[in-house]
């Protein structure tokens, strides 16, 4: 017999989990909501871009969890540990089993740092930095602000990866600061994609191009990172070429900005619950698992070929929180999810080219009038105080601002492209 048991069980305590929970408390005040949640602090990820470019501090992105969850919303600090969904049960790592009516698995993605060797020794010095850790994101700031020439390195592994345009976006608040202080043309900086395309939207690639070719940045596609060896700042790349032979390429740098591989986290690909590729198996308009009724997932962890992103959450959340509420009142789920994403793309430290999309690579603009492949101050302004606002202060608290985005708004600026 479980020791607690709770209406609604959501894992984890993140973008998602916080704004399910708080959502699903203002649609209704008498469910009974509990989130597991072994993290005391919450980060809102999308700012450590501007971190690394050093126009935003971590304290700016970080907030304690106890302060973001609803009061009446149980908090069970612990990590989910396995799934039972056939008893509707989970059992937590401390070995407590909690069992549920509905379950919503939103744990996100994990950092998977040791398929790089050597990057974990020497991650955080050596010139070796990453955006894609709170424990890193400031070393990123340090290395581009104490260089002054040399060969500056920047990483994408393959796909999928939490906010697909992160690993560039850097490479460009790099660029325009070296550009600031007249130094630009002393440096030497490399793309090296474990893809074979710039930007998986088209549209917005061609855009992205010319602001590659503006700062002088080599591209190199097909190009893995696979070792680092920090002492001797070398970093080698498995790279494919076009008619598929492999060769391995070292590549000496003065400073390398890695995004690491990722992937669904241990205990989801072990558990009931995943998919082939090791993903939460949801359907992709419903979220509703593909074999489990009452089970639930959004974010990061589940198995959606949207872009994963806070803004795709911010989508997610009243689908997943309205199709809970109709099974309860035994109404079937709605197919109210069209693949949503959204990607603020930092091309300099004033401008953001705002991709925003939905599945099969839709362009799906909010705003009818703007073309979304300039490079705006307007976006700038949004990264760096509307969004982390509308974050903090509507989407964590489970009010509902509902922007439309339409395929018809891109329809003019698809002609011109
Ligand atoms: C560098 C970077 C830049 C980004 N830029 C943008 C951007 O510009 N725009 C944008 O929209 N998005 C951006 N993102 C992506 C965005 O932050 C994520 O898509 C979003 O946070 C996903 O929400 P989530 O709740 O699925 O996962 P998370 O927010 O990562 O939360 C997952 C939570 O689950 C918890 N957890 C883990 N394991 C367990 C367990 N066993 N049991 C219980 N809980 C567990 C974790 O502690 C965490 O709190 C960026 C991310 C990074 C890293």
């Amino acid at each position: 017999m479980s020791k607690q048991h709770h209406s609604v069980l959501i894992i984890g305590g993140g973008a998602a989990g916080v704004s399910v929970a708080n959502n699903m408390r203002r649609q209704n005040a008498a469910i009974d909501i509990a989130i597991v949640e072994p993290s005391e602090k919450h980060y809102y990820q999308p700012g450590f871009t501007i971190i690394g470019g050093g126009a935003y501090t971590l304290k700016q992105t970080t907030k304690k969890e106890a302060d973001l969850i609803h009061p009446t919303v149980k908090w069970i600090k612990d990590h989910a540990a396995s799934f039972h969904p056939d008893d509707n049960t989970v059992t937590l790592r401390s070995g407590e089993a909690v069992s549920y009516d509905y379950l919503v698995v939103c744990p996100g993605l994990q950092l998977d740092w040791d398929k790089i060797q050597g990057l974990r020794e020497t991650l955080g010095k050596n010139k070796v930095c990453s955006n894609y850790s709170p424990d890193t994101v400031e070393y990123t700031w340090e290395c581009i602000k104490n260089m002054a020439s040399g060969t500056a390195l920047f990483t994408q592994p393959p796909m999928p990866i939490k906010c697909a345009g992160a690993p560039q976006k850097i490479m460009y608040l790099a660029a325009d600061r070296f550009r600031k202080k007249g130094i630009l043309d002393k440096f030497t900086i490399e793309f090296c994609n474990a893809g074979g395309v710039l930007f998986g939207v088209p549209f917005f690639a061609k855009a992205l191009s010319k602001v590659v070719a503006d700062y002088g940045i080599k591209t190199s596609f097909n190009c893995n990172l696979v070792a680092v060896d920090g002492p001797a700042q070398t970093a080698v790349f498995d790279v494919t070429d076009n008619e598929g032979n492999k060769q391995q390429i070292s590549k000496t740098f003065d400073m390398l900005h890695v995004t690491p591989p990722q992937s669904a986290p241990d205990f989801i690909k072990q558990s009931p619950l995943a998919n082939a590729a090791g993903w939460v198996d949801v359907n992709d308009k419903t979220l509703q698992h593909a074999k489990y009724g009452n089970i639930f997932g959004l974010g990061d962890a589940c198995s959606t070929s949207n872009a994963k992103t806070a803004a795709a959450v911010r989508k997610q959340v009243p689908v997943v929180v309205d199709n809970i509420l109709a099974l309860m009142d035994s109404k079937q789920p709605v197919e109210g999810y069209d693949g949503y994403g959204s990607c603020p793309l930092t091309t300099s430290l004033s401008t953001v080219m705002l991709a925003e999309f939905s599945y099969a690579g839709k362009v799906t603009p909010s705003f009818p009038f703007l073309d979304p492949r300039k490079n705006r101050f307007i976006w700038w302004l949004g990264k760096t105080t509307g969004f982390p606002w509308l974050y903090w202060h509507i989407m964590l608290k489970g009010y509902r601002i509902d922007i439309p985005h339409r395929e018809s708004y891109a329809q003019r600026f698809m002609d011109e492209a």
